[in-house]
């Protein structure tokens, strides 16, 4: 489903990706984790070019990104992304916020727009919540209507870059539940997140960045118990 050979990428004179060399399967669901800065978001965002990379190939479901504007459409058409900052639109309604796409870019119906987004935020929990705006629901509630608004365009692969990290405790199980739940119906994943026990449990693989490099691959059972490396050794007793 991604196919990513050789990824460089400078931020002007910063070498921010140096050489990243990965696949990952339809179906499959992968965890990215690592120090801070290290260049997982950055990994992450050069997957539906919110970053451009200069070197080497990235080929999304076939497509591969180039500066071709249709390739990046199409790539962009496949991947839906949801951020730590939820990103919703505040002056939109939840439910405005999840049709939106489907209506302006996927030319749907807004009567079909309007039931497959009912159908979603009912998925994500939260129906009851659809005639609110963002920023009367909680943190862990908008998480879940950007996973809705995410999956409204029907993606192929989800991305999702630190989803928790910017929600109390008690609301990141919520979202992580939902993110298991898209794991187990077969979506291909991509998450970068500190939640270790979501990584052990759902996570096909683990993939260790640090400064700009993937320094480990492995199955989470083999990352957590046995880490091949020194620097996954020590990442993991500053985090465990
Ligand atoms: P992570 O997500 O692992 O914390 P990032 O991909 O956000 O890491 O950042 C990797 C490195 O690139 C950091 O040193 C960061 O300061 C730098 N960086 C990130 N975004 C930019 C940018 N837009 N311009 C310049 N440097 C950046
Ligand atoms: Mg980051």
């Amino acid at each position: 489903m991604i196919q990513c050979e050789d990824v460089h990428k400078w931020y002007g004179e910063f070498h921010v990706l140096k050489g990243i060399t990965t696949s990952i399967r339809r179906g499959e669901v992968v965890v990215v984790c690592g120090p801070s800065g290290s260049g997982k978001s950055t990994f992450i965002r050069t997957i539906n070019r919110l970053e451009e990379h200069q070197q080497g190939r990235i080929i999304v479901d076939g497509i591969e990104l180039t500066n071709d504007l249709r390739n990046i459409d199409a790539i962009r058409r496949e991947v839906g992304m949801v951020f730590q900052q939820f990103n919703l639109f505040p002056h939109l309604t939840v439910l405005q916020n999840v049709t939106l796409g489907p209506i302006h870019v996927k030319k749907m119906k807004k009567v079909e727009a309007i039931e497959r987004a009912m159908e979603l935020l009912n998925r994500v929990g939260i129906a009851e919540q659809a005639e609110k705006y963002p920023g009367q629901l909680s943190g862990g509630q908008q998480q879940r209507v950007a996973i809705a608004r995410a999956l409204a365009m029907s993606p192929a692969v989800m991305l999702f870059d630190e989803p928790t990290s910017a929600l109390d405790p008690e609301m990141i199980k919520e979202v992580l539940d939902v993110m298991r739940e898209l794991a187990q119906s077969g979506m291909t994943m991509v998450c970068v997140t500190h939640e270790m026990g979501f990584a052990r449990e759902v996570a096909d693989r683990i993939i260790f960045f640090d400064r700009g490099k993937i320094v480990e691959e492995n199955t989470p059972y083999e990352f957590f118990n046995n880490p091949r490396e020194e620097r996954s050794r020590l990442f993991l007793s500053q985090i465990l």
